[in-house]
This record gives C-alpha cells, structure tokens and sequence, in this order.
C-alpha cells in the first residue's frame, strides 16, 4: 500500500447476524477502503466462536469485539446499543447506531457517550429517505397549514417497534418546518370516537405484515387535492450501504452525536 493511501477503516459489527448486520458485512466485504475486525451477537448465538472473515472470530464480548476497531456499526436492540456503546465511549471508538425504538433514557445514554465518541444515530440509513425528510419539510413550507399531514409506514411482521423510527423522523420534519414541537401534534392511533381531526395534527399509523423492509408515504391532504411523497425499500442494502458512508465521514470527527443528514450535507451544525 502507497504512503497515501489511507489504511482500511476497521469497522466492528454489532449484532452481526441480524437481518441488518448481514448487510452491513456484506457492504464492508464489498467495500474496498474498509475491512471488518470485529463481530459481536447475543451470548449462546450459535456462530459464537467461529471464524466469519480472515482473522475475525464471532464473540459475545464487547470489548473484545470493539478492540482495534475504527468504527462499530450497530443494529441491534436498545439495550444492547446502550451497553456496547458505553464500551465504545470507554475505548474511543466512533458509532454509527440504526437501532430504532430508543427512549428517551437510552438517547441519553448515547448523548453521555457522545462527550467522548463521534455518533451518527439515524433512524434511517438511506439516502434517499433522507433527501425525503429534506423535501418534507420543504414540501410543508411551500403548502402551508391549510394542508393535513398524515404518515402511513408499511413494515415486515418482525418488527419490534412502532410507529418506525424513520415515521417519526418524517413527522419530526413537518413540526421543525412548522415550528412546532412533535410531541404536542403527534396523533399516532386512532380508535373509537376520536371527534375531528384536530388542525395541525400530524398523523401516523404503522401496518405490520409480510416481509417488506419498509415504505413511508407522506400524505399532504389539500381541499380537493393531495401530494404523496413515497419511498419504497426493496432490500436492505441501502441502509447498510448509508451506514458505512456514516461510518467514512466520522474518521477523525470531533465528539458529538450527528445526524445522517449531516453526513450528508442537507444540513448544518
Ligand atoms: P434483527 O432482530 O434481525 O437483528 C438484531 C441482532 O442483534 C440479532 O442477530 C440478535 O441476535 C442481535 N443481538 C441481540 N442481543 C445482542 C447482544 N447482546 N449483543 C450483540 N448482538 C445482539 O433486527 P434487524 O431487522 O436487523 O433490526 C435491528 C434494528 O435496526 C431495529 O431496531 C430496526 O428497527 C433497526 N433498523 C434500522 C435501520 C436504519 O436505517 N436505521 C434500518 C433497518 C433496521
């Protein structure tokens, strides 16, 4: 290798045989400036122990996953990124976390680590989800609030969560571009005598079924009219993809807890 190329950046998996981990080795394995070094799954997984890629051993230890890695990309359950993150922060390896479902406690158990680590916490690794959230918040500003906005996210019978991360992300985009706060215009069930919809209410339903990876509709209802901003997953690859693009751009980046927009430049600060 010359002097000025860049060593390979070491990514540790975590949660290495999940549905997204598989892709997220995958991704590493097809990338050419990055190698995996470590891989973590659940004590008792039955891989545990074997050899999964030339010199990496799967183990149940975190620290003995995260050891001599560059970054950890996590998709996993809270409270397992709550506690690998933790080891992260100790040994001062930088996170990239897709797990979704986070309370507000587990959120700030990665602010604590973020003194100490770099951080890219996304509810949703795509690319282009993420340029959706951008054109969200633009498509509210252009409308105005005479326009009702619901979510309906389609997602796979196994997940744990609900409504999904990425729903939420995309509400959170509407209230920031109506100034609002989320928490006071969330509608995310409906059932019964509801009355009217009250203006201003963002609405989110979740289906569960099959085994879809995800698709978000973002319903902007006018008098007589209605935009619909639609991304749909075919697989799981983007996500992975989009994680190891965050796993890049935290080389060498200061502590802090950082968004995928960030990563991609949609916004600042
Ligand atoms: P999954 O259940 O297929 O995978 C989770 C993996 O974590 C499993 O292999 C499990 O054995 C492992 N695990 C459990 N305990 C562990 C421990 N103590 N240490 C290490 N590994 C452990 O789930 P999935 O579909 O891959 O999703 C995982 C998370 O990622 C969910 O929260 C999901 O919503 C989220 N997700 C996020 C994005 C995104 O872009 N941010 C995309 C897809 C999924």
């Amino acid at each position: 290798m010359s002097a000025a190329t860049p060593a390979p950046l070491r990514i540790a998996c975590v949660g290495a045989f999940g549905r997204m981990g598989d892709r997220v080795r995958a991704a590493v394995d097809e990338a050419d400036d990055a190698i995996l070094s470590g891989a973590l799954e659940a004590a008792g997984h039955p891989r545990i122990g074997d050899e999964i890629a030339p010199g990496v051993r799967l183990v149940d230890d975190a620290a003995a996953a995260l050891g001599g890695a560059d970054v950890a990309i996590d998709f996993t359950l809270p409270r397992v990124t709550c506690a690998v993150v933790r080891v992260a922060a100790e040994r001062g390896v930088a996170y990239v976390c897709g797990t979704t479902g986070l309370s507000a406690s587990d959120r700030a158990e990665l602010e604590a680590a973020a003194q100490r680590i770099p951080i890219v916490l996304a509810p949703n690794f795509s690319v282009a989800v993420n340029v959706l959230a951008h054109l969200v918040g633009e498509a509210t500003r252009l409308l105005g609030p005479s326009y009702d906005v619901e979510i309906v996210e389609l997602h796979h019978g196994a997940k744990r969560d609900a409504p999904s991360g990425t729903a939420l992300r995309l509400a959170e985009a509407v209230a920031d571009a109506r100034g609002e706060e989320l928490r006071k215009r969330l509608v995310a069930s409906r059932d019964g005598e509801t009355g009217a919809r009250p203006a201003q209410a963002i609405g989110v339903q979740a289906l569960r079924g099959g085994d879809n990876p995800g698709e978000h509709t973002v319903l902007f209802l006018g008098r007589g009219e209605r935009l619909e901003l639609i991304h749909r997953a075919a697989t799981r690859d983007h996500f992975a993809v989009g994680a190891l693009r965050a796993a890049r751009w935290l080389r060498g980046r200061a502590p802090g807890l950082y968004t995928m927009q960030q990563v991609l430049g949609l916004e600042t600060g």
